[in-house]
């Protein structure tokens, strides 16, 4: 679906991959805010449905806006084909629910989101689709799990919030012997620090809410792919009904021309926060893919460009040391999101983790003192500045 990218690079096509100018000639696209399209005649009405030409129909099968954003991603992320849904969760939904049948398995990375799980620990089972756990950190121990029935893998790397990396080449080449479809989701990376399908990832999704708007306006989500897999999304999302509004696909759309800088400035000031964290004696460890001390330091630096917005550490003292840190915190904002121009700190062993158990928290690397931060466009020494008071150095 993308158009011939040649020899443009990133930013170029994050900028100028844009739909036809209307009659009207205007400069930047417009948002067209329809439900439907018409059609001159009947017999064109009827190509359209039968798939003689490529009409726009309805929004809930696509639109100019829509159509533009995918175009767009497809292009960043190296992909042939996309869909654009409502939320993050509707694409992962999507693109797992388009394939899975009952008596399929998936074989899931540990470290998933926590609504990924709840799909696959309690909404898949209804259906009689079953699911795996394996250990983001040890991929050389998941071959050994995958059955007749296996058909997709399931993985986000760097993972949320503890910034586990999964080798994205041995996993490609897992999916690829045994035949099974490689499901991303490049949320925490983007395009501009990571590109899974050039690894065989025949699905990459993305919470377009996330650093793809990357100023916390809108909900959105994206599935593209491989040109045959994204068939299937397209078929199972047009009859389910989980498009993304035209309105929001052109803020994505808007947001992406700048993802490039945004990602640049947000990395930047990530890497100088993890640094003068490092520094603090209050803190016990710090967790960034580009830090040296890093476990899987020579992976984030092979397959991420970058290391990312996000920065996790571990408090001295625990879980009240991380409430108390919270309580005292004065610039930074107490919210569940990230990849907001503003910066936000989560501690989710009491927040957004809270309903696991302790020993399915430490699975994931979540520890009692684990702080997470989503690092914005403030200026770094004023976001360090109130961490560190709040740690209690300042
Ligand atoms: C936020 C998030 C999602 C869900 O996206 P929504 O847009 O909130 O539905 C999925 N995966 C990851 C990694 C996320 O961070």
């Amino acid at each position: 679906m993308s158009e011939p990218t040649g020899p443009l690079h990133f930013e170029t096509r994050a900028v100028r991959e844009q739909m036809e100018r209307t009659g009207y000639r205007e400069h930047s696209m417009p948002m067209f805010l329809t439900s439907s399209f018409v059609f001159p005649g009947p017999e064109r009405m009827e190509e359209a449905f039968t798939g003689g030409n490529d009409d726009i129909i309805y929004t809930r099968y696509n639109n100019p806006n829509n159509d533009e954003l995918i175009r767009k991603v497809c292009s960043l992320e190296g992909a042939e084909d996309g869909f654009a849904t409502a939320s993050g969760m509707a694409a992962v939904f999507a693109s797992m629910a388009a394939f899975l049948e009952a008596g399929d398995h998936v074989l899931a990375s540990r470290a998933v989101f926590g609504s990924t799980h709840q799909i696959l620990a309690s909404l898949f089972p209804r259906w009689g689709i079953s699911y795996t756990y394996v250990d983001p950190l040890d991929i050389d121990t998941w071959e050994a799990h995958i059955r007749p029935e296996t058909k997709m893998i399931v993985l986000e790397t760097p993972s949320n919030p503890g910034l586990q990396l999964i080798d994205l080449e041995k996993a490609g080449a897992l999916a690829d012997k045994h035949g099974l479809i490689l499901n991303v989701d490049n949320c925490f990376a983007t395009p501009y620090l990571q590109r899974p399908a050039a690894y065989g990832a025949g699905l990459v999704v993305h919470s377009a809410t996330k650093w793809m708007d990357g100023q916390g306006r809108v909900l959105g989500g994206l599935i593209v792919g491989k040109a045959e897999l994204i068939e299937q999304v397209r078929f199972f999302c047009r009859h389910t009904g989980p498009a993304m509004s035209p309105f929001h696909a052109w803020v994505f759309s808007k947001s992406l021309e700048t993802l490039a800088v945004r990602m640049e400035r947000h990395c930047a000031n990530a890497l100088q926060l993890a640094g003068a964290l490092e520094n603090s004696a209050l803190v016990e460890r710090v967790f960034y893919p580009h830090l040296p001390s890093h476990p899987q330091y020579e992976l984030a630096k092979r397959q991420m460009s970058m290391g990312g917005g996000i920065v996790a550490f571990e408090l001295k003292g625990g879980l009240p040391a991380g409430r108390r840190f919270l309580s005292r915190l004065k610039l930074c904002s107490l919210s569940s999101n990230l990849g907001d121009t503003r910066t936000i700190v989560t501690h989710p062993a009491s927040t957004t983790h809270s309903k696991l158990k302790e020993e399915e928290r430490l699975a994931v690397g979540i520890t009692p003192g684990m702080v997470r931060v989503s690092v914005g466009l403030e200026h770094p020494e004023d976001v360090i500045a109130d961490l560190l008071q709040a740690l209690g150095e300042g």
